[in-house]
């Protein structure tokens, strides 16, 4: 039977040796730690990083791919689970592990919500991603990329660029151009909201409407009179936008712990 990669599962599969050596290094991997891998494909990834560490947990949900990684796999610390990351119980992981994917893009922000969700049981997140999309997770403020997902993320870890990659490096090669990040899992967020949802949802509403002022994004959650008092208490400036205010701003405006 001959395999045509799957659209529908994000199946840009990695094919240059150099870029998977320099994954690989920059994941850091020390002998004693045990890796969950999302979506190994072929395994390009799976067999250099087993060949690291002490185990590989790797879960692919292609139901050609999973059972030929299982029979490759049989014997070895590499474990493949042929299942859907999404679906698949976290709370059975062990802890603490190492998270490593070359994500499919179409799923990147549902896989990268879930991970943060069990982030107790992971330290740090590698991840290959489009690199608009890792432009916007490690966006800073007063830029056009910073919004909601920054925010998101940047609370719950410390993420950094490391990389930028070709579409060339990929078979079928994507249209556009990838990056590798990390996501290093804060211990606790450096500054605390007292309600976590609330701060994410006064952080999307402030962009979804990121051309309005921040004092007239705000009057729709608390009302004009408190939201010109809690701007004037935080000493922030009603005429900001969205995208001028900081992580730690929101925080202050949805309510420290
Ligand atoms: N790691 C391989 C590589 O670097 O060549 C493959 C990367 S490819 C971008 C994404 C992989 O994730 C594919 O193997 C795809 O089948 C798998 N995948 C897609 N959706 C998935 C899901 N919901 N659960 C688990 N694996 C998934």
């Amino acid at each position: 039977m001959t395999f045509s990669p799957k659209r529908s599962l994000g199946q840009n599969f990695l094919v240059n040796p150099r870029i998977q050596e320099r994954i690989i290094e920059a994941c850091a991997l020390e002998k004693n730690d045990v890796v969950l891998e999302i979506g190994p494909g072929k395994g390009v990834l799976t067999r250099p990083l087993a060949d690291r560490v002490k185990k590989v947990l790797a879960i692919e949900k292609d139901n050609f791919l999973a059972p030929q990684l299982e029979k490759e796999s049989a014997g070895t610390n590499v474990a493949i689970e042929h299942a859907d990351i999404l679906k698949y119980p976290f709370e059975q992981l062990p802890a603490p592990m190492k998270v490593v994917g070359n994500l499919p893009y179409n799923i990147a922000t549902p896989i990268i919500e879930k991970v943060l969700a069990f982030r107790h049981k992971f330290s740090v997140f590698y991840m290959t991603v489009q690199l608009e999309y890792g432009n916007r997770i490690v966006a800073r403020p007063h830029s056009k990329e910073y919004g909601s997902l920054s925010c998101f993320v940047q609370y719950y870890a410390e993420v950094k660029k490391l990389f930028k990659i070709p579409p060339s490096a990929f078979r079928p090669a994507p249209k556009v151009d990838s990056c590798f990040l990390s996501l290093r899992v804060r211990p606790e967020p450096a500054r605390k909201a007292r309600d976590e949802e609330f701060l994410f949802r006064l952080i999307r509403a402030c962009f979804s409407q990121r051309r309005k002022t921040i004092r007239n994004s705000l009057a729709v959650v608390y009302g004009r009179e408190d939201t010109e008092k809690l701007l004037a208490e935080l000493h922030i400036d009603p005429r900001l936008r969205a995208e001028d205010l900081s992580l730690e701003d929101y925080v202050r405006l949805a309510g420290q712990n």
